[in-house]
């Protein structure tokens, strides 16, 4: 693999994203929400994922810049960023998907929410943001950059560490018991018996 293929597989990878998640996004704004708990650290939150995994990677193959922070590129990271970038598309589409009408952008609830425990979701309770994690590593795989790299990883952290524990204090009081049930028999990233 060259350089140039690994920047267009980062590249079709981010126009993927768009295209997946364009209908979730139109059908959202229909579906009434009942109750929210977005705060502004969310948005924050949310605001440093785009960065890391949007903003600092296009300035990055669009520049060239920072330039002081290259590296060579390594044929065998590039293949092994195009298998965690095809993981990452297909985890993002079947969450949208098996998540349906209870998807949210943020912290939302919506009218006539639904636990949803089949699925990705009978293994993970967050299948997305373990895609998402996914989308970091193929990233830093891809685009030989310590700082566009670093970018994504940094940005999904902050997302992960910081809305994990709100969204499930939230989808506790939502749903009590069922989501404690659901609990004890998955985990958050990796499946319990693992
Ligand atoms: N954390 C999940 C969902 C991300 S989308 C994942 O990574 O796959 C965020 C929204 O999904 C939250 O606002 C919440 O309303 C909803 N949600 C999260 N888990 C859910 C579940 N198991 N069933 C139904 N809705 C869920």
């Amino acid at each position: 693999m060259t350089p140039k293929i690994a920047v267009i597989i980062w590249a079709i990878g981010l126009v993927a994203w768009v295209v997946i998640r364009i209908p979730h996004q139109r059908r959202a704004r229909k579906t009434r929400v009942a109750s929210n708990a977005k705060t502004l650290g969310d948005r924050l939150a949310l605001a440093a994922a785009t960065m890391g995994l949007s903003f600092i990677p296009i300035v990055f193959v669009a520049t060239g810049f920072p330039a002081f922070a290259d590296y060579p590129f390594q044929s065998w990271l590039g293949w092994l960023g195009f298998v965690v970038e095809v993981a990452f598309l297909c985890l993002f589409y079947a969450s949208h998907r098996q998540l349906g009408r209870n998807w949210s952008v943020t912290l939302e609830i919506r009218q006539e929410h639904k636990l949803v425990t089949d699925g990705l979701y009978k293994f993970v309770r967050h299948p997305m943001y373990l895609s998402f994690w996914l989308w970091a590593i193929a990233q830093a795989c891809l685009l030989p950059n310590v700082v566009a790299g670093a970018a994504g990883l940094v940005g999904v952290a902050i997302l992960y560490f910081f809305r994990v524990p709100q969204e499930e204090a939230m989808m506790r009081a939502t749903f009590g018991a069922s989501y404690d049930d659901y609990a004890r028999h998955t985990g958050r990233i990796v499946p319990k018996s693992w």
